[in-house]
């Protein structure tokens, strides 16, 4: 069913990651009586690639905010601390959800909806998890769950019965057979499964980004984006290393060179382009050239490798000997 097949009585906007739940939320709201956009986010950890394509589907127009800074500030020192991994998410959630409020004020919309299933998360997603987050947020009454909205206090949108409470759900639970049921009703094919596509939560990504916080810091945007390219090395006097995993890594790496920073790169044999921010020693020079020629296809060749230095505009080659040995350098490399 279309949205143009309800009267609109009021306007909402959804947060939409593209998965199930957030997609049932936005058609929920149209049979209340809703005119929904759906607004999404982006940052160097997760793409709103899942939310556009949703969007498409549900024809409903997207906002796609940029929230690299405010990740970034959460990375850095999150009020409520971390999940399993560097997932500051109730922070994250609770921010997004503010945005969303900024973005709905800025528009002269009535409400900000999510697709929260009470219980379905028995930590986050609880009555009083629920309740502390449409409290931070700052959008008391103004925070709609239409997949559980019955089994919740009414929000203002309801009481003045502007969004009919009658058409919204009572969900509850991790069983997902409703929202299958949901899905058939509103023909609903195309959505991920629900967990996924947050790199935060990847604990080996993690190691990462608390790597790059604890060394060069998270204030160029550039070193957080390059966070998914490449192998990572901390080497003993502090350097770090991205050395590439292929061509097209390599040509990323080289072209993402900062002014000041360092590229150490094989000239005689193929192999990985490296990145390094800083080189804190000669000594850690020399291991990131070792590391290049070890991750270099170096079986075929008998002979010395050369390498190439480039570094403030300035280019030196240093020869490396055999053996070319990746095991000294794995006690080193964080993924
Ligand atoms: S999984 Fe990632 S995007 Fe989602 S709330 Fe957690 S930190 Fe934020």
């Amino acid at each position: 069913m279309g949205k143009e097949d309800y009267t609109i009585k009021c306007r909402g906007l959804s947060l939409l990651s593209g998965g199930l739940d957030s997609q049932l939320a936005i058609c929920v709201l149209r049979e209340a009586g809703a005119e929904v956009e759906a607004v999404t986010f982006e940052t160097p950890f997760f793409s709103a690639a899942t939310a556009r394509k949703a969007a498409a589907a549900l024809d409903v127009k997207l906002h796609v905010i940029d929230f690299t800074d405010d990740e970034i500030a959460l990375v850095k020192a999150p009020p409520h601390g971390f999940g399993g991994a560097m997932n500051p998410c109730i922070d994250c959630h609770a921010t997004m959800i503010r945005r969303a409020g900024e973005l709905m004020s800025s528009l002269g919309y009535d409400f900000v909806a999510t697709g929260e299933v009470l219980n379905q998360r028995p930590m986050s997603q609880n009555k009083q998890s629920l309740g502390v987050v449409e409290k931070s947020s700052g959008l008391l009454g103004r925070l709609v769950r239409p997949l559980c909205a019955q089994l919740l206090a009414p929000t203002i949108p309801e009481q003045e019965g502007r969004l009919d409470r009658s058409k919204l759900l009572a969900l509850s639970g991790r069983r997902r057979e409703p929202q299958m049921e949901l899905a058939k009703k509103f023909g609903l094919t195309d959505y991920p499964s629900p967990a996924g596509g947050c790199k935060l939560t990847e604990k080996a990504f993690g190691r990462k980004l608390k790597d790059l916080l604890d060394h060069e810091g998270l204030d160029d945007r550039r070193l957080v984006e390059l966070l998914t390219t490449g192998r990572r090395f901390r080497l003993p006097d502090g350097t770090g290393v991205t050395l590439g995993r292929d061509a097209q890594e390599n040509k990323l790496l080289a072209e993402r060179r900062a002014a000041a920073e360092t590229i150490v790169a094989p000239v005689s044999v193929p192999g990985p382009t490296a990145l390094l921010p800083h080189v804190a020693s000669e000594a850690d020079l020399d291991a990131a050239a070792r590391i290049v020629c070890a991750w270099s296809r170096t079986d075929a060749f008998s002979s010395d490798v050369t390498v190439k230095v480039v570094t403030d505009g300035s280019t030196a080659t240093r020869v490396i000997p055999r053996p070319y040995s990746r095991d000294q350098f794995l006690k080193f490399q964080l993924t």
